[in-house]
Formats: C-alpha cells, structure tokens, sequence
C-alpha cells in the first residue's frame, strides 16, 4: 500500500521501515498482477513479531497448540529478516512475511482512520488492553473475527478447492474488515450488543466500508479501477468486490469470485422481516459506493476543467477517485460522533450523515447532502422521519405519568445533542422480537452461528 502524499504519519524514534504488503489477495495477485509491493511503514517502537506500540502479532495456534516463530527485525532495523528477497508465490507462503502483511496493514489502516481529516484521534482498545492482539494462523476454519474478550482479531486458513491453504491474513481486504470491528467497538461499545438486524448490519457495514477505504489509498488499485479513464465507475471492480479470494473459495470462483458487492441496489423493504446481518450491512455499503461514485464524477469533470479541457487521461481518474475516497471517508467516519450509543438504527445513521456534513460544510458546495437524500430515497432511508420507538416511548410514558401523577418527561433532544445519552428509552426492557431473546455478544454469536465472520 502507498499512501497518499499528504497524508500524515504517526511517528516513532525507530524512524520508517521498508517491507512488502499484499494490494488485496493471494487470487487477485495471480489474476489481476497484484503482487506484494513496497511499502514505507512509520510508527513508534517496532520490535520483533512484530510489534509495536498499539499492535502485537502473537502466532499461536489453539488447534495444533503451536507458536509459531515471529518476524524478527534486520539488525540495522530497516525491515525484517528473510523477507525482502523473496518474490511472489514464495512470499506467500512465507509466515514471517503473513505476520508483517498483517501488522502494515492494521497500522497503514490506523493511520488513515486516526488522521486530523477523519476521526481525529486515537482509537481505543474496547478490551482494555494496551495492544490489539493478532492471531495471523489462530485455527483450521473458513473464518476470521475479532473479539472482545480476547482483545485479539483470529485469522484462520481453511483449505480451498484447489487444494492449497487459503489464508484469511492474507486478505487485505479480510485485516481492514476485522479491524473495522474493532475500531467500532472502541468507539461505540454499545453496538457489540445485538439489539437489533440494523445494529449488528452496521458493523459489518462499517468493516466492509474500512476495507473499501483502505483499497483506495493504493496507488496500484486505483491504476486497476481507472483503466481507461472512465466517465464513471465501473459497478464491478476490484474495490467494489469484497474478499475475493475468500468469496471464491467458498462459493466457488466460476459461480461468485467475491464475499459482497458494495455496487448492490439494495433496500430497507428487500430486508424487512429478515435478520441477517451481512445482507443488512449492503444497504450502508451500497450507500458508501454510491457517494463515491457521485463524488468521482464531480472530481473528474472538475480536474478536467483545471486542466483546459484537454483529453481525459488516467492520471485525471487516478486523481479524480483519491479525491472522491477521501471525501466519502470522512463524510461516512464523521457521522460516528452523530450517532446514538446504543442500538443505532439506520434512519439515524442517515440523519447523522447529513447533520455531520452539514456542520462541518455549512453551504454544501459539493452537493453532498442533496446527493445523500436522493441516495437515501432509492434505498428507503428516511432520516427526517421521527423516530416511532420514541414516539411510542413518550406516549407510554404520558400515560405512566397521567397514572401516577407525576411530570411528564422532557422531548428526547435531537442527535448530535450532548444531553443524547444511553439513558434514553432505546432498550426495552424486554426484548421486542423472539430472534433476540437475550444481548449476545459479537463473538460469541458469531461463533454459534457458522457463517463466515470474515464476511
Ligand atoms: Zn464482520
């Protein structure tokens, strides 16, 4: 992964690091020549494993009881030992090479998210613990999920059809997904619960969003969907596709080479009555590609203008998208700090979409709010609407009251108020739906359930 010019680093006293990171997959390497490519890493304090100040790389696996050797760093601390020589499909089958993919990832993918332009600050560790333990070969499974208890993300390798082992720490895509995960909930600790199909959809939308964020800051991915200058963006490509390698195992590569769409039509009355959360999570995503595609257009013709009107060319589109990534990422990660604390609902998410922007640019001179209304209408989204849970809250407590004389409740004051708080009447007492008989946590849910928790 490159990163832009002009994005900030976290700096340490070790100064930067030069290793290989993988652009996407093992399959994508193959099919479409994205193999491992030189990197810059800057961050404080690495060490063997590796390790560094927010993120330790702990080979063990439960299933042989096996800890396997860790990366160890050159002597004069400029990468790590017996990596750099080693080219395509011997580098991926390198384990010391897995762990530092890994660990550049996780810190590349901090580094955009902790940024003065996105969320501003560091995340913390919902876990509590000083470092996010990473599992590189945690387990024989088609899987791959953080949890909390832990404080670790657990990539696990099952084997493929073609009869070699599929790793899932080797998706680019899978490490921002799981990390995704865990910034969330070191952000809003309250949507690890599963008070509702929409809550548990945004996490998994927030993760598939991460890894849609984390594709488009390399310059060889960005080459791969500009191919040709497009006017637009093609539905299909290599950001829009989601965990390539893992969805073509799994589902088989001639039927579905990918896990999800981000380019996907979905909305909330397609979802209505269903409690599935990866398919929830599309209708976010969809909207994430919706914006960037708008925005892409809007840059493009925009850096075609400044340039006179010539012909348009890649370097333009190459341009045009990085711009419109980075506008569509701050605009989805700033509206985090909008949102409730618990049981977030996605008429919510969408009006603290428009109440971010809006505060943060006053005038809408992108047009991005307009444009969100209308994508929010193609996909049943109705941010203005008030909110019937407290609506029929208010009137069930105006009754209590009436009954027992005492003062009727204050209106719950709008989103993005600082008086918001977890408080409010969004948890009923008794769970609503038979399908969410009890809160369960993340991990443990996912656990039971079977699915992919990479997906
Ligand atoms: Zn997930």
């Amino acid at each position: 992964m490159t990163l832009k010019p002009g994005t900030k680093r976290r700096t340490g006293r070790n100064g930067s690091i030069r290793i290989k990171v993988l652009p996407k997959d093992p399959l994508l390497a193959r099919t479409r020549n994205l193999w491992p490519v030189e990197a810059t890493i800057e961050c404080a304090t690495v060490g063997d494993g590796p390790t560094s100040a927010r993120v330790a790389i702990v080979d063990y696996n439960a299933d042989l009881d096996t800890r396997f050797t860790p990366a160890r760093l050159l002597a004069d601390r400029s990468g790590f030992v017996g990596i750099a020589g080693l080219k395509n499909e011997r580098i991926l089958d390198n384990f010391n090479f897995h762990h530092v993919n890994v660990w550049a990832i996780i810190e590349q993918v901090l580094t955009v998210l902790e940024d003065d332009t996105a969320l501003g600050r560091p995340v913390p560790w919902a876990s509590g613990l000083g470092r996010l333990l990473v599992l590189p070969h945690a387990g024989y499974d088609d899987n791959a999920f953080y949890d909390r208890d832990t404080g670790a993300l657990h990539f696990c390798y099952f084997e493929g059809p073609d009869g070699k082992p599929v790793h899932t720490c080797l998706s680019h895509d899978i490490v921002a997904h799981e990390l995704g995960h865990t910034v969330l909930d070191g952000l809003k600790p309250g949507y690890n619960e599963v008070s509702s199909p929409e809550t548990a959809g945004f996490h998994e939308y927030f993760g598939d969003a991460i890894a849609m964020l984390a594709s488009l800051k390399n310059r060889e991915i960005a080459k791969l969907v500009t191919t040709g200058a497009p006017a637009l963006l093609s539905a299909k490509n290599v950001v829009s596709a989601i965990a390539s390698e893992f969805g073509a195992a799994i589902h088989g590569l001639a039927k579905q080479d990918y896990l999800r769409g981000a380019w996907n039509k979905r909305k909330m009355s397609d979802l209505r009555g269903t409690y599935e959360e990866h398919g929830w999570s599309e209708i976010l995503t969809g909207v994430y590609y919706d914006l960037l595609q708008y925005l892409y257009i809007r840059n493009l013709k925009e850096v075609s203008r400044a340039a006179g009107g010539k012909k348009r060319d890649q370097q333009q589109a190459i341009q045009a998208l990085f711009r419109a990534a980075d506008q569509t990422a701050n605009v989805m990660l700033r509206a985090i700090d909008y949102c409730p604390p618990v049981d977030l609902r996605y008429d919510e998410y969408a009006r603290a979409l428009l109440r971010a922007d809006e505060v943060a640019y006053p005038d809408d001179s992108y047009g991005i709010r307009s444009e969100l209304k209308r994508i929010f209408r193609r996909r049943g989204l109705k941010p203005m609407q008030e909110d019937r849970r407290v609506r029929r809250d208010i009137v069930h407590a105006l009754r209590e009251a009436k009954t027992s004389k005492r003062s009727p409740p204050r209106r719950p004051t709008p989103i993005g108020s600082s008086t918001n708080s977890a408080s409010s009447s969004r948890f009923p007492s008794t769970p609503t739906s038979p399908l969410f008989p009890s809160i369960t946590p993340r991990s443990a849910r996912e656990a039971a359930t079977g699915r992919p928790k990479s997906g």
